[in-house]
């Protein structure tokens, strides 16, 4: 039997709400398309975080977020040989519900990318892919075609099922972005597939006063709306870009039950709550403490960051591959859909 799925990580995996608990589920039917390959998961960096209570600010009796814990993603390969680095893993499910993944690729040797993603299924959740340089092509399943290119945004809910390829369009030169796996909810997840690129020009952005452009991709900030909402995860997705020279903040409102990250794609970024700062260094995740009603970012030198906070859905997590669902019979379902053609 065919499948063109075995360059995903096949392995079931679990995310349950006890604590962090990840359990691999060997399920017979499907151990078979096991291709041995799994992504290692992401590194934690012990992070030296004093402990301190959070700080009142005088002035607005509010406290801003603390970094948790630093993570750097792992070097990997995914697709028909794409080399990326995997910043959030399946081990992080559970603390960063509703997000499921987070790739960074980006490389300027045409080898580590040029094969791309060949035709693959996806069930379940919404994959937002951000490219800040190189082109991609998307063509799938429901007859949507598109082409990315730098600061273009491509939304794309699989809902019941979307096969799909993404392809770059170059065969020299930088090419890098993100992609981001975001959860459904178990009532939305056999929703119709839904797309829409987002050309970069009509990406919503603003500067602050002190000179921050903030991309709003999904989500709201100081006012403005992003090119998204989502009612169930509340996503926010915001690429920020400090100015070049001296440091600056960047105060983004929060609710404290979000759950909430940054990455630092360029530079670094000081997580600032009064008098104390945690630095994040370049090509690092910040995973922010559940607290507060806001995160206060501190940087400058043209440093370039991501922040993403979403409402947690709660509910079970099993993932196989590139299905995800809350139960290990519905994913057999999904694999019994794609063999027989009907996922999509
Ligand atoms: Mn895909």
């Amino acid at each position: 039997m065919s499948t063109e799925i075995g360059f995903f990580q096949m392995r079931m995996t679990v995310s349950t709400d006890q604590g962090q608990a990840l359990q691999a589920v060997d399920v017979s039917p499907m151990a078979r398309l096991d291709n041995g390959r799994r992504v290692r998961s992401a590194d934690t960096l012990g992070a030296k975080i004093p402990r301190i209570p959070p700080q009142k600010d005088p002035m607005t009796q509010t406290t801003s977020r603390r970094l948790e814990r630093l993570v750097r993603g792992q070097a990997t390969s995914d697709g028909a040989g794409v080399k990326l680095t995997r910043v959030v893993a399946n081990d992080l499910q559970q603390r960063l519900d509703p997000f499921l993944m987070l790739d960074a690729f980006g490389s300027d040797k045409a080898g580590d990318y040029i094969a791309g993603f060949p035709d693959h299924p996806h069930r379940g959740f919404e994959t937002v892919t951000y490219m800040l340089h190189g082109r991609m092509r998307h063509r799938d399943s429901a007859g949507n075609e598109g082409l990315l290119k730098n600061g273009d945004v491509q939304w794309m809910t699989a809902g019941r099922g979307v096969i799909h390829s993404e392809m770059p369009e170059q065969e020299e030169g930088l090419m890098s972005g993100f992609q981001l796996w975001l959860n459904l909810p178990a009532k939305d997840k056999m929703c119709p597939p839904w797309y829409r690129d987002i050309p970069s020009a009509q990406v919503p952005q603003f500067t602050t006063e002190q000179g921050v452009t903030v991309r709003v991709i999904a989500g709201h900030s100081h006012g403005t709306d992003g090119s998204v909402q989502r009612d169930a995860t509340q996503v926010l997705y915001l690429d920020l870009h400090f100015p070049e020279g001296e440091n600056v903040t960047f105060e983004q409102a929060l609710p404290s039950t979000h759950n909430a990250m940054a990455y630092v794609y360029q530079g670094s970024v000081d997580v600032v709550c009064g008098e104390d700062t945690a630095a994040v260094p370049t090509h690092h995740l910040a995973i922010l403490r559940n607290e507060g009603d806001h995160v206060r970012l501190s940087a400058g030198q043209g440093t370039r960051a991501l922040l993403l906070a979403g409402q947690p859905l709660r509910e079970p997590i099993v993932q196989y591959g590139p299905f995800v669902m809350n139960t290990k019979e519905q994913i057999i379902a999904a694999m019994d859909d794609y063999r027989a053609g009907r996922l999509a």
